[in-house]
């Protein structure tokens, strides 16, 4: 058990893609906090963060304000560009169709992701937008850096929720 987490800790100090996982896990709990899904992601360039973002379409009204574009949108009007081909982006889920999209057109050098998505992930999940070859631009992909916590996040949040359906559904408001 001690050597387990001396061995945790020790990868963690090795590894820093471990420690950009944990800065967007911290960013997912932002999410969290306001209700909405717990992703959360950072963009990294020549090892300093430039940004980060975390999921809100909810209380954005804005089907597009996924945890990557947050930070992409935020690195690339820092860096004055809208192209980030020296840039790495870690965030907390398999990316989506619409990130994975947003991240070619930005030509990124790298994603890295934590959980896998089986059920919108882009990055082997449904599909491997990162594994087509007649795309002009190739961005890495590494996934499951991370990946029990990051997991165990979303999980965490959705088993709450529905244990608050529940409840809501057992008591009803009362009609007088
Ligand atoms: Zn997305």
């Amino acid at each position: 058990m001690t050597l387990e987490k001396n061995e945790a800790e020790q990868n963690a100090s090795e590894n820093p893609a471990v420690q950009w996982m944990r800065l967007a896990l911290d960013a997912a709990r932002r999410a969290y906090a306001l209700g909405e899904v717990p992703v959360g992601a950072v963009l990294v360039k020549d090892g300093q963060v430039v940004a980060t973002g975390y999921n809100r379409p909810i209380s954005t009204h804005d089907p597009s304000a996924h945890a990557e574009m947050a930070a992409l949108r935020e690195g690339a009007r820092l860096l004055g560009n809208y192209r980030l081909p020296d840039c790495e982006l870690y965030v907390t889920l398999e990316p989506c169709a619409m990130c994975a999209g947003a991240m070619l057109h930005a030509r990124l050098k790298k994603v890295i992701f934590g959980a896998h998505d089986p059920k919108t992930g882009a990055c082997g999940g449904v599909v491997n937008l990162f594994a087509e070859p007649r795309l002009n631009h190739q961005t890495q992909v590494e996934g499951g850096v991370l990946e029990r916590e990051c997991g165990d996040l979303l999980r965490e949040f959705f088993a709450e929720r529905r244990a608050a359906n529940k409840n809501a559904a057992k008591n009803p408001p009362d009609p007088t």
